[in-house]
């Protein structure tokens, strides 16, 4: 096991890792910028380190600031934690070079499974079904006409070093993907430095179901589940939910078997999450691939037991995995509820400012992921997640029911959250009854809902 962990990360989820380090005996050290010097992380880790100023490329995204910390403060390992460098194997091997490891898959695991469009390719060969789509990158825009004919409109746009939802565009006819391919282009460049595109037909009614696994180094692999991410906003996940209300018992079985022997077969390493699309009919289509800790990963500790990040951390220092499927067990019902500072009346805007009070529910199956505290001063530099608020219950029902107490405790003063919104969405009839698809919010126009949390 490691000794000492360097967590290059902010928030909730520094303070998520530092929790697990503690539980497994291990010394951490947190790396902040001059923006989060007084989070909550910060003052309870053994020992902390500025690493550059706020803009977060000169920090967060700062390979040489985060390693040199990792060296001065004698840690033996990095925790990137979700997003900035998590899934950045070019960062991957650096650590490695520089004698730490890193917390995660070995670089040449990223690598392969970097390139969406690739990792497509990759998956069906091991037997995933994927949504139909471009053979591979689009070599220009003649090729792009020609595979989207091919596919039949409407059609998807995607980047391949995609994530977070952004520079996709759904496209209707030639004339809107031969003005789309620039667009998606120019964003896909500015938003992950890389322009290379591909094509999915576009699903319309459809659902996001997402399968955890974790395998050793040794090629020992469970899958812990699937949580429902269907509620969503502009692509982006507002609650997260496990099991999915989607699929019976026997579909469930096949996505999760299925989807585990695909990533064992490919050679997949560490924690990860594979992403599906589930369509009207129940058919599960695969459409990446997360090799990382991803933000809704409580939702399953709450439903089978296991702590993702000790897991992540305890593979990544070589331990073998321990255990086989038939000691992962799953109960009941929990739901995650990400609660933003952002105005939902305007367009969702993220804010920024002091938080005056923060009081977090509390009682049976209650969980509070969260860095605030009264005080808090959020800073504007970063994204809007003020924390997570996971539910569990032995049933569906029972744990909405637990939900809508939580958030009536939840107390977040001094900035604008999204807490009556969630509230609104645990009124809606889609949401109850378990039928929505990924189009809820944006369909209804999310002003249903900012009209019902107006309400509240
Ligand atoms: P990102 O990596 O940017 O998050 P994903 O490929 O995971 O992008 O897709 C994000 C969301 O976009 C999905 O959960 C779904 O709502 C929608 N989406 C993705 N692919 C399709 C598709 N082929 N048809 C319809 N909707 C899609």
């Amino acid at each position: 096991m490691f000794e000492r962990i360097l967590i290059a990360n902010r928030g909730e989820i520094a303070l998520r890792i530092l929790r697990a380090c503690r539980s497994l005996g291990v010394g951490a050290v947190v790396a902040y910028s001059e923006a989060d010097r007084e989070t909550r992380a910060v003052r309870l880790a053994d020992e902390a380190i500025c690493i550059g100023p706020a803009e977060a490329k000169r920090s967060y995204l700062s390979a040489p600031a985060i390693l040199s910390a990792a060296i001065v403060t004698g840690c033996d390992a990095v925790h990137p934690g979700y997003g900035f460098l998590s899934e950045d194997d070019a960062f991957a091997e650096m650590t490695r070079a520089h004698g730490l490891a890193f917390i995660g898959p070995p670089p040449d695991v990223l690598e392969r499974f970097a390139s969406k469009a690739g990792t497509r390719q990759l998956l069906e060969r091991h037997g995933l079904p994927i949504v139909p789509g471009s053979e591979g990158m689009l070599r220009d825009d003649e090729h792009a006409l020609a595979e989207a004919e091919r596919i039949g409109f409407p059609v998807l746009i995607k980047p391949s070093a995609g994530g977070g939802g952004r520079g996709m565009r759904m496209v209707r006819t030639p004339r809107e993907l031969q003005q789309g391919l620039p667009i998606c282009r120019s964003e896909a460049r500015g938003a992950f430095g890389d322009d290379s595109l591909y094509l999915e037909k576009w699903l319309e009614e459809n659902r996001h179901v997402e399968v955890q696994v974790i395998v050793d180094r040794y090629g020992n692999g469970v899958h812990v589940g699937e949580r429902d991410c269907s509620v969503q906003r502009r692509h982006q996940k507002v609650v997260e939910e496990s099991p999915t209300p989607a699929l019976d018992e026997p579909a469930r079985r096949v996505l999760n078997e299925g989807a585990i022997a695909a990533v064992v077969a490919a050679g997949y390493e560490n924690v990860g999450t594979l992403e599906f699309l589930v369509d009207r009919d129940g058919r599960s289509y695969f459409i990446e691939i997360n090799c990382r800790i991803q933000v809704e990963h409580p939702v399953t500790e709450m439903v089978s037991g296991i702590d993702m990040v000790a897991e992540q951390i305890r593979i990544a220092a070589g331990e073998p995995l321990g255990y086989s499927q038939a000691d992962v067990q799953l109960r009941g019902h929990a739901i995650e509820f990400r609660i933003n500072a952002e105005d939902v009346a305007h367009d969702f805007r993220p804010q920024a400012g002091t938080v005056s009070a923060f009081v977090p529910p509390g009682g049976p199956g209650v969980r509070m992921d969260s860095h605030l505290y009264a005080g808090y001063e959020m800073p504007p530099y970063y994204d809007s997640l003020l924390g997570k608020l996971i539910v569990w219950g032995p049933d569906r029902p029972a744990a909405i029911a637990r939900s809508k107490v939580a958030l009536g405790e939840l107390v977040v003063e001094g900035l604008i959250t999204n807490i009556a919104f969630h509230r609104a969405i645990l009124d809606n009839p889609a949401f109850v009854e378990g039928s929505f698809t990924t189009n809820l919010l944006d369909r209804v126009g999310s002003a249903a809902f900012v009209a019902g949390s107006a309400r509240s």
